[in-house]
């Protein structure tokens, strides 16, 4: 399965926000975002006006890069939103943040979305007591995630719930760590999505 595999400190300058890619040392000095605030590259530094469709084009990257989606699979998501009832753009955020490989990271059994996708593909956790290893599986109101019991001692994890009170676990999210387990509570409303999207933009860019 395809993924993007260059520098990811790059994605948060480039998108001028940080998103959270790379564990602990996003909320550390070491942060790169922290210390160059601006686009990489030679120009990095210059221009700063976009067009309309720039600004459509970033807020799709930031979303896209934010949840480790390639771009296919992306369109998909929004065509799929599109033929929900409700609004589009809410429609696209709440599937992104039904995957299976976000809710790991939501619960705090990984430090990244990607390495929640890499524990989900090897088999360590169970959804409603079945296994399950697809990262883009979608998950509904009361489906419960428990990492498997041979792999409670693995560091990942470990080392992810151990930092679970620092990041916070998202309202429509339960859990408990003592036992290795999370509820998908409900399904999350717009107001609880916190991340600075204006999501209208990408259904623009998308129905042109
Ligand atoms: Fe982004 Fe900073 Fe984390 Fe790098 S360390 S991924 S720049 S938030």
């Amino acid at each position: 399965m395809a993924r993007y595999t260059g520098p990811v400190c790059r994605l948060c300058r480039r998108e001028d926000l940080k998103l959270f890619l790379k564990g602990d040392r996003c909320y550390t000095d070491k942060c790169s975002y922290e210390r160059r605030a601006y686009p990489p590259g030679q120009h990095g530094q210059g221009r700063k006006r976009r067009s309309d469709y720039g600004e459509q084009l970033r807020e799709k990257q930031k979303v896209r890069r934010t949840y480790g989606i390639l771009e296919k699979q992306f369109r998909g998501y929004y065509e799929k939103a599109n033929r929900m009832k409700g609004v589009t753009g809410e429609n696209l955020l709440k599937l992104l943040e039904r995957r299976l490989d976000n809710v790991v990271y939501r619960l705090g059994f990984a430090s990244t979305r990607q390495e929640a996708r890499q524990l989900v593909l090897h088999r360590h956790f169970t959804l409603n007591g079945h296994k399950a290893n697809i990262p883009s599986m979608l998950l509904k109101p009361g489906d419960v995630v428990e990492v498997i019991e041979k792999s409670r001692k693995v560091v990942k994890v470990v080392e992810a719930l151990g930092a679970v009170d620092r990041r916070g676990v998202p309202s429509w999210l339960e859990v408990d760590k003592e036992a290795f387990k999370g509820v998908f509570r409900d399904m999350p409303v717009r107001e609880e999505l916190t991340m600075p999207v204006r999501e209208q933009l990408i259904v623009e860019l998308y129905s042109k």
